[in-house]
């Protein structure tokens, strides 16, 4: 059987050092807003090129709460891609802001910044770009049209931890970028997790307060907070992770080039010039889709969908009034796409079969 994902696989390689760290943590007894976090802050804010890192309990909650700390809410409208995971989308209705769709490209499937423009009313406030599957959005041109509006931007980088375009990684590029720690993410947890960047010091001050509470110093809170923070356990096991994630993406790029020699005739997501791409996940596209997942999970491959139906075609969202083919592109995609095994440790062995029974499907 080849696993759609192998968290055993990761852990046998670093078993000793993962112990190792959570041992620390307990014979310390401190468990939340410890040295652990602190160090975590330090060691990412470096690895990315960032002034400040703040940790949180997880990507929709960093989401929720830059946003908030830019003062977006009731009125406002965030710009965003209508392919993405829910959470980019749950957290602007989160704060009370109204999501702006714009469609995808149909080639690297991220937002399709020649749409921004068109939706932009008196009432955008931010745009809220989502670096998807692990590559970067254009971030470059949607920087210039948030400098020419003076909207601001807050980096979906929840799948794009140490992806970069130019060298400058993602998440670096807005005024917030946020991340998550979630299991299955490339730099995962054994749980939940999540970390805001900027390099804005006023925001790395309210980003503290917001997390905790609200408060400045215990028990006096200077604005409505919440309790979202990674715990000590969590940002000892990142800590050891982190060390581990580019040596990771650079396996995960092998394996990605490896279905890309093998598959025949099948169109993959590309990956334009200058872009170094974390391969989060890795898609093909067919039109015979589903037959070819049985084809697949019959010979023992796991894959999945990201993501069956476009979040304005979302049940959730009846109440935003989109319709089917309001965004054809995403729309024709979502049946198209299918994501094969991807992470450090699938083998050329694995990749071969699974290339094989994709050439001798379709
Ligand atoms: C995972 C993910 C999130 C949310 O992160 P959680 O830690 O699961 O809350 C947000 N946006 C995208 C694109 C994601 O993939």
């Amino acid at each position: 059987m080849i696993p759609f994902l192998d968290f055993q696989a990761q852990y046998n390689s670093i078993k000793v050092e993962i112990n190792e760290a959570i041992q620390r943590v307990l014979n310390r007894q401190f468990f939340i807003l410890g040295p652990e976090t602190d160090a975590f802050e330090q060691e990412l804010a470096e690895y990315l090129g960032t002034k400040h890192v703040v940790t949180v309990n997880s990507g929709t909650d960093a989401i929720i709460m830059s946003l908030r700390i830019l003062g977006i809410g009731k009125g406002d409208e965030v710009i965003t891609p209508v392919n993405s995971f829910i959470a980019t989308a749950l957290a602007i209705t989160e704060v009370g802001a109204t999501p702006i769709f714009v469609d995808i490209d149909p080639d690297t499937y991220e937002a399709d910044v020649n749409q921004i423009e068109k939706k932009l009313t008196k009432k955008t406030k931010a745009i809220l770009p989502v670096h998807l599957y692990g590559l970067m959005c254009d971030i470059d041109s949607i920087m210039k049209i948030a400098k020419n509006f003076n909207l601001f931007v807050v980096e979906d980088a929840c799948q794009a931890i140490g992806s970069s375009y130019k060298g400058k990684k993602a998440g670096t590029w807005g005024n917030i970028g946020t991340f998550s720690f979630y299991p299955g993410k490339n730099l995962g947890a054994y749980g939940d997790g999540g970390a805001m960047c900027t390099n804005d010091k006023e925001l790395y001050e309210k980003m503290k307060m917001i997390r905790n509470y609200g408060q400045t110093q215990k028990y006096h809170h200077k604005t409505l907070g919440y309790n979202s923070r990674l715990d000590e356990i969590q940002a000892a096991i990142l800590r050891v992770k982190l060390k581990y994630l580019d040596m990771w993406n650079v396996k995960r790029n092998e394996v990605a080039n490896e279905y890309n020699k093998l598959l025949v005739d099948i169109k993959t997501q590309n990956i334009p010039k200058g872009f170094f791409s974390n391969y989060h996940i890795f898609l093909i596209e067919s039109s015979k889709r589903d037959d070819l997942r049985e084809e697949l999970e019959k010979n023992g491959v796991q894959t999945l969908i990201h993501y069956p139906v476009p979040i304005h075609l979302q049940e959730c969202y009846k109440n935003l009034g989109y319709k089917n083919g309001d965004f054809p592109v995403a729309e024709k995609t979502a049946m198209k796409i299918l994501s094969l095994p991807i992470y450090p440790e699938v083998n050329n062995t694995d990749i071969k079969h699974t290339a094989k029974l994709i050439n001798n499907f379709l």
